[in-house]
């Protein structure tokens, strides 16, 4: 281990005191330390944050869990993080076999696999149906209305679904067995053409998650539909794409450019290195809705009139940067940094401050800034976007 890794360790490990040079004084409690050490710049706050933003965090942590047979789910929706207004997120899990039932809900729905695999199906509005199996790192979305399923295979699976619109509930979803078991089974037998004797076995309410067997082969699950299958795939592989090799970091970025059917989100996966940081930028299309996967980090939001807010994430927190505002993304930890970008939008779109300046005649960069010359030489060898 190196001297300046045992020095983050030992950091991470002591007691934060909200003490900042000759501001602040200690806090002999009552405290909760775990969460303070979680959350160091919340304690503490950088000198150069100022004013009052909202709150741009929430853990899935401390959301309501939904536990049944199959497995959980909870969310963080508007109710929980009020300013995330344009997406909303659930983290689920179906243990081996276990089955999210056949739903459809008014938002399209997005979702990135975190461990396990799924099998997962949908039928859209042209008879055209769509079966796959997905693992660590693929994704799917279905458009609004279309009715799908999700089922957990061998290992059982996690996987973070994301709507886009913050006001979604995932207990709120039209689901099949909720809905024949609110129609008269007089109406069911007309609809189906049978006896309303053969209805006699239908659950009396909505099974939601439910422990199933694990189904064989995909080939097996296959169904013949005259119309075919969907035009353009459900599904796709994220991270075996060939990601975008940045100084610290990598990103791969998902859209409508190279996954036509999500024309509602689009997404970057970024890896930063320990040390490293995603360089400051905004994004001039739409709110960010992130969520971390691995490592820790932190944020300083800039919202205009001497406003800024630092917040510090970690593995299973939602971050949130309204539109158009300042940020950057520094890895704390000595760890890689893991993290989804999220964006009610149907491309990807970023600018880069560092871009910018290198861009803009560098008379008028002095003119503000009266930088030095050896960040003006450092600028001419920044054209790269993204991280
Ligand atoms: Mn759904
Ligand atoms: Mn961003």
């Amino acid at each position: 281990m190196s001297a300046s890794v045992q020095h983050r360790r030992d950091k991470m490990n002591a007691v934060p005191q909200p003490v900042r040079e000759n501001v602040g004084g200690t806090d002999p409690g009552p405290r909760n330390i775990p969460l303070d050490q979680q959350n160091p710049d919340m304690l503490t706050p950088p000198g150069t944050d100022s004013g009052t933003l909202p709150n741009l965090k929430f853990s899935f942590g401390i959301a309501h869990n939904r536990l049944d047979t199959g497995g959980w789910a909870r969310e963080v929706t508007v109710r929980e993080l009020p300013i995330a207004t344009t997406i909303a997120g659930v983290n689920m899990r179906l243990n081996p076999g276990s089955i999210r039932e056949l739903h459809w809900h008014k938002e399209a729905e997005w979702s990135y696999m975190l461990d396990g695999r799924a099998r997962i199906t949908a039928v859209d509005q042209d008879g055209r149906n769509f079966v796959d199996d997905v693992g660590v790192g693929d994704l799917w979305y279905f458009p609004a209305g279309i009715p799908h399923s999700i089922q957990g295979l061998g290992e059982g699976c996690e996987f973070l679904l994301a709507f886009d619109n913050g006001s979604f509930s995932e207990n709120s979803t039209f689901l099949i067995s909720d809905w024949l078991a609110h129609t008269p089974k007089q109406v069911l037998a007309k609809n189906f053409g049978v006896a309303e004797s053969d209805f006699a076995t239908l659950p009396a309410r909505e099974l939601y998650i439910f422990q199933s067997s694990v189904p064989g082969p995909l080939s097996s699950d296959k169904v013949a539909a005259p119309a075919g299958s969907v035009p353009q795939t459900f599904s796709h592989h994220m991270l075996a794409q060939e990601p975008v090799r940045c100084k610290g970091g990598t990103v791969r970025i998902t859209d409508s450019r190279n996954f036509p059917v999500s024309k509602t989100i689009a997404a970057a996966l970024v890896e930063i290195e320990p040390g490293a940081m995603r360089e400051l930028h905004w994004h001039p299309n739409n709110d960010e809705w992130q969520y971390y996967i691995a490592g820790r980090g932190r944020m300083t939001v800039f919202a205009s009139s001497g406003q800024a807010r630092t917040f510090d994430y970690q593995a299973g927190d939602v971050g949130y940067v309204p539109f158009a505002m300042g940020h950057y993304i520094e890895n704390t930890g000595d760890t890689t940094l893991r993290f989804l970008e999220l964006f009610k939008s149907d491309h990807y779109a970023d600018i880069s401050l560092n871009q910018w300046m290198a861009l803009t005649p560098p008379k008028l960069i002095q003119a503000h800034l009266h930088l030095d010359q050896k960040v003006m030489r450092a600028l001419r060898k920044e054209k790269s976007p993204v991280v």
